[in-house]
């Protein structure tokens, strides 16, 4: 039995897994689920998978409640809390797959409490790499952990790659690698009515349903940028090998384009249960519950480049590797205040880019050397967005 311990149990990747592991019930075994706040999933997840440990990130009277319930039904699940049984979960002994699928900064710790543990790393959590981009890979190599990546594109360019690990991209002969992305709800929507997107609208993906923090970055186009820079640390690529091309239908997940103009393209439905099957099972592969593609009925392909003025989150994203040091960091921490005082309706959709840029110009500065110089980093940029927030009037 292969032990996996899912960060993050509760949300939409979370539960993808869950339906994955559930078609293999001879092959997994769940060690460890996690949720920030949701006790009446967790519980139900609990009672289904009982793992020997269950985490309620936000340690409260909530916990004690989970205990209580789960004593008759799941007794041989321990319930903790905290940044502790975050860790605890993510470094479980008998947990050798753990899936990363905590949304944003919050993610970080444990997913690389993860790698530091040397564990087979599913890494959804796209932000983590963002954020400690180098730092993060140089602890996969010390601690010779494996990280496959979930995003759908990522995955796409893994499966496209002879060696997506160890080499870096010119060294196996490829050209550029080019992630696609559905453009999101606003693709034809024209920029003039943009100032009145609600986050309703935003949370309205044409093709996924997602966690609504990755919805609004995906009607931004932030989520391609973070899928940019992700590209840039997880396979060595430097700018110009990585293109972004709209591909509303999202059947191609993302292509590699190699020296002698051969390019290869993973294809399927846009369901998250295939990325996810596919890293729990590498280099093997199982089923997923996903339905083959109906090649006749895709009547039309479209490739279309990305506008850049209309998304200006995709210049900034590109601009932040180039700055490098601290930038990628200082992006994704502005973008998550942004994001979530839009959710709230504090802020307007339009200002998100504004508050990264101003945030870029203000903080972008050399590299940390660590954890600690990291979340500083993290830190002083949400205080910088909120005050840069508080000068606009926004709040
Ligand atoms: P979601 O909002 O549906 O779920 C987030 C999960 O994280 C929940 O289990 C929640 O309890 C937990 N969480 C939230 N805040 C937390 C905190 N402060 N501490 C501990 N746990 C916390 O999000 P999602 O759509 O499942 O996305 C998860 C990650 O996967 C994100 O990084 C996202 O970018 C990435 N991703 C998602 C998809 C997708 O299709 N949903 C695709 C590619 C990548
Ligand atoms: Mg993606």
């Amino acid at each position: 039995m292969i032990g996996v311990s899912l960060l993050g149990a509760t949300g939409s990747i979370g539960r993808n897994t869950l339906d994955v592991i559930s078609q293999h019930p001879d092959r997994y075994q769940v060690i460890a689920l996690t949720a920030h706040k949701n006790i009446a999933r967790l519980r139900e997840q609990c009672q289904r998978y009982r793992p020997q440990i269950a985490v309620l990130a936000d340690d409260s009277a909530n916990a004690q409640q989970l205990a209580q319930q789960l004593k008759k039904t799941a007794p041989e699940t321990t319930v903790l809390t905290g940044a502790d049984g975050l860790r605890t979960a993510a470094t479980h002994p008998e947990a050798d797959q753990v899936m990363a699928a905590i949304v944003g900064a919050a993610g970080l710790a444990p997913t690389l409490a993860a790698v530091a543990a040397g564990k087979r790393v599913l890494l959804a959590n796209k932000e983590s790499l963002v954020m400690a981009g180098d730092l993060f890979m140089q602890a996969v190599h010390r601690n010779q952990a494996t990280v496959l990546p979930i995003d759908s594109e990522h995955n796409a360019i893994f499966q496209c790659l002879p060696n997506p690990i160890a080499a870096e991209l010119t060294s196996q002969n490829v050209r550029k690698i080019t992630l696609t992305a559905s453009g999101g709800p606003f693709l034809h929507r024209p920029a003039k009515t943009f100032s009145s997107i609600t986050p309703e609208e935003a949370c309205a993906h044409p093709k996924w349903q997602m966690g609504k923090k990755i919805s609004v970055d995906s009607a931004s186009l932030m989520n391609k940028g973070l899928e940019v820079i992700e590209a840039h640390y997880l396979f060595q690529a430097s700018t110009n090998q990585i293109e972004v091309v709209i591909h509303p239908q999202s059947i191609v997940h993302s292509l590699v384009t190699y020296t002698d103009g051969s390019v290869l393209a993973q294809l399927s439905n846009p369901d998250m249960r295939t990325p996810i099957a596919h890293a729990l099972a590498w280099p093997q592969r199982h089923t997923a519950g996903v339905p083959s593609l109906d090649l006749p009925a895709l009547s039309q392909l479209e490739f279309i480049a990305p506008d850049h003025t209309k998304f200006p989150c995709l210049s900034l994203a590109y601009a932040a590797i180039a700055t490098a040091g601290n930038a990628p960091a200082v992006l994704n921490a502005a973008n998550e205040v942004a994001v979530s005082h839009f959710l709230q309706r504090q802020l307007p959709f339009i200002a998100i880019p504004q508050i990264i840029e101003a945030c870029l110009t203000q903080l972008a500065g050399p590299a940390v050397a660590n954890l600690d110089d990291l979340l500083e980093t993290d830190q002083c940029t949400r205080q910088y967005a909120m005050q840069h927030m508080r000068n606009l009037a926004y709040q």
